[in-house]
């Protein structure tokens, strides 16, 4: 049985549906106005896992991640690029579709693009203010009227009155209450607008979601998702928008199980621009080996659960990159039965009894860990294709062991295959001296030769 924590009720519950065999799980995208970045692949790595695993265990699962292509900061930047914001969006989700097709990441479900759902959102604000939890500013903007959702908070536990004692009032503000939020923004110059029965305007970031949710999934869903920073204000927003559109006492709970991924840090410290240590994720692929590189980060983000902050620097990715060679290596000797998954074998329960409890991704991996022991040891081919599998449910060990264990790294003007060749023959002709010096040339390339029965020699990078 799956079980799965609960942010909303801060425990572990089992996971029923809505609908019996089918799940709709919504995680909330990128931002596309740059790369993204390593913490948000942390996001991003942790929900395709869920997707892959529940389809793995027999969900059909609608996995939709939103893409936000009108906001603050892409206004800005296309400004400041001088370029339109359509120019932008359309090069920044390229981008992010080739950096998550690196990190192996299955394309969602769907990947709804929130200006394409501007009437959907005005729909719901036409709802809300209906409703009477959304009002018109002096200024043209439309707002939530938070004390008007009385469950507000209930996501992040939150009160309304300490929230309120440390929010300064902004000087002229047009809101009722300072934690009003907006829901539609005034045309101003420069800014893409949409006309709507507010006026010309632009949305609000946190209705985008609420819109991008019920017109692609539904007025309730099974799982949200997102970042740990997003539960507030974001996902208190998602939940008093969704819900505050049903008259009042009456309201539908709009996500029966929420989700939150941990921080990513960098060397213990939060990452941030200033610091210094703020890498996209584009950046830290472009350091490591191009074959090895993209499964060597999920790879590394799955070996913390998703709850707890996993710390990351070049040591740990390296040694990320070594444990994962490690089953490549034991698959590359030891070739993989075709079989089908079995999930009463012994290992394969175990698995599957990890996975289960709330996606325990490090139980998960050790239960892999004692699998390759035992394939090193027995050279079962059946073991070998069970490795395979289980890996494939998470997304893992899935290339070709030969072409992984290799890598892609420049190896500069060597020429490995014909160097590993002319020392076949060197060995035949009793050259030892030669024979020798070429291993050590390798060696110093960063190139490990083993050599096997009848004379052949393998190599893979260190
Ligand atoms: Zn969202």
């Amino acid at each position: 049985m799956q079980t799965i924590y609960n942010t909303l009720t801060r425990q572990k519950e089992s996971f029923t549906t809505i609908e019996p065999g089918k799940v709709r799980l919504y995680s909330c995208g990128p931002t596309v106005y740059d790369y993204y970045h390593i913490g948000n692949a942390r996001t991003f790595t942790v929900f395709d896992m869920v997707y892959r695993w529940l389809t793995a265990t027999g969900y059909q699962v609608n996995y939709v991640r939103n893409i936000t292509d009108i906001d603050d900061k892409i206004i800005e930047r296309a400004n400041a690029n001088g370029e339109t914001m359509q120019a932008l969006t359309e090069r920044m989700a390229a981008a992010m579709f080739e950096d998550s097709d690196r990190l192996k990441l299955l394309r969602p479900v769907h990947s709804p693009r929130a200006t394409q759902y501007i009437d959907a959102m005005l729909d719901i604000i036409r709802m809300l203010e209906e409703k009477g939890v959304a009002y018109r500013g002096a200024n043209g903007d439309v707002y939530y009227a938070v004390r008007e959702f009385p469950e507000y908070g209930k996501l992040s536990r939150k009160n309304l009155d300490d929230l309120r004692a440390g929010e300064r009032v902004a000087v002229a503000s047009d809101k009722r209450d300072p934690l009003d939020f907006v829901l539609w923004k005034a045309a101003k110059p420069h800014e893409p607008k949409w006309p709507s029965i507010f006026g010309d305007g632009r949305p609000g970031w946190h209705i985008e979601c609420s819109a991008m949710c019920r017109e692609v999934l539904g007025e309730q869903i099974d799982i949200h998702g997102g970042g740990w920073d997003l539960q507030f204000p974001h996902h208190e927003n998602e939940i008093a928008q969704s819900e505050g559109v049903y008259p009042k006492g009456q309201a539908k709970p709009f996500a029966r199980y929420w989700m939150h991924c941990a921080f990513l840090n960098f060397d213990s410290e939060k990452m941030s621009k200033s610091l210094g240590n703020f890498f996209t994720l584009r950046e830290v692929l472009n350091k490591l080996d191009a074959v090895q590189g993209g499964e060597t980060v999920r790879f590394f983000l799955m070996r913390g659960h998703y709850r707890s902050e996993i710390n990351y620097t070049w040591d740990t990715l390296e040694d990320a990159r070594q444990t994962l060679l490690g089953f490549y290596i034991a698959l590359k000797d030891v070739p993989p039965a075709d079989v089908a998954l079995d999930w009463n074998d012994p290992y394969a329960k175990r698995f599957r009894a990890a996975l289960e409890d709330d996606f325990d991704t490090p139980a998960a991996l050790a239960v892999l860990h004692e699998l390759r022991r035992e394939i090193n040891r027995s050279g079962s081919k059946e073991l070998a294709g069970l490795l395979r599998a289980l890996g494939g449910t998470i997304g893992l060990l899935q290339d070709a062991p030969e072409a992984f264990v290799r890598g892609a790294k420049d190896s500069g003007s060597l020429d490995v295959d014909a160097l590993v060749q002319e020392r076949i023959d060197a060995k035949k002709s009793k050259n030892f001296a030669r024979a020798d010096e070429i291993r050590k040339q390798l060696d110093a390339a960063g190139i490990v030769l083993e050599d096997k029965p009848g004379g052949l020699t393998e190599w893979r990078r260190k």
